[in-house]
């Protein structure tokens, strides 16, 4: 019976592809991928040349069966995205729950992921964080899931597409003020920039120079800081006064 391998791919630099990753595209009898052109891109230069099936979040579903059906008649299948991991912010989810459920064996091959490259270097805290993924597109919703983070300590990563980066840092900023905020723009291409500033300068340096605005970002903004003890002590007599009424 064959596997599923979850493999990821570069986020900007080919030399990303790790040695297993290549082996095992090079290896699998089918890869199903988010854009089938898009990767045929990639795969063609390492002579990689394997059927096809696109795989993206409008057909997942009807996708699970023929690729059980792979599975079950001893093909080995890659899942690949457009870049980076698979299922972070891009489809799979359901084939590796599905095939998972159904006692498939599926095989992560790890490599690239923007959330992580982007903490790894921004010097914001990485003990804790929160991924929140894509922001909603429209000003309400997003603004609404932009204070839902306000109060947490952990560091917040989003990611964020050129249009609409500024409207974005607009509402940081007016919900966060001055809180820090880390920028990773290109990460590992020719153009990778980290900016740490708050969300308003930061919006201030994108309109002096539009070439900030271009490609694609990592949003990270520092947690709130803890409550002080002051604060924590009264919150917690508040707490006990209140048990002590309800008693
Ligand atoms: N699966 C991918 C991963 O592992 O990071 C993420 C795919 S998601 C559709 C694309 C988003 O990831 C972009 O809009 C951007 O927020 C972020 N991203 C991907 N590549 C990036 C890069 N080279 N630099 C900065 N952000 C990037």
């Amino acid at each position: 019976e064959g596997a599923l391998y979850v493999v990821a791919t570069p986020i900007g630099n080919l030399e990303d592809l790790s040695p297993r990753a290549t082996r095992v595209l090079g290896e699998v009898d089918w890869i199903a991928a988010e854009d089938t052109r898009h990767s045929a891109r990639l795969l063609r230069p390492l002579g990689i040349d394997k059927p096809l099936v696109s795989l993206h979040e409008h057909n997942e579903q009807m996708r699970v069966e023929t690729l059980r059906q792979a599975l079950d008649t001893g093909k080995n299948v890659a899942l690949i995205s457009d870049a980076g991991t698979p299922l972070i912010s891009d489809p799979g989810y359901v084939v590796v729950r599905e095939l998972r459920a159904s006692g498939h064996r599926v095989i992560p091959v790890p490599g690239a992921c923007a959330l992580i490259t982007a903490l790894s270097a921004a010097g914001l805290a990485t003990n804790r964080f929160l991924f929140e993924g894509f922001l909603p597109a429209k000003g309400g919703p997003r603004r609404q899931r932009l204070m839902e983070g306000r109060e947490r300590e952990e560091t917040l990563v989003y990611y964020e597409s050129p249009h609409r980066i500024q409207a974005t840092l607009q509402d940081i900023a007016a919900l966060f003020g001055t809180r820090r905020v880390v920028l990773a723009r290109e990460l590992t291409k020719t153009f990778e920039t980290f900016l740490d500033a708050d969300a308003e300068t930061l919006g201030r340096r994108m309109q002096e120079d539009p070439n900030q605005a271009r490609g694609e970002f990592v949003i990270m903004v520092a947690g709130a800081a803890p409550p002080d003890d002051e604060t924590h002590a009264l919150a917690e007599g508040e707490a006990w006064l209140a048990a002590m009424l309800a008693e």
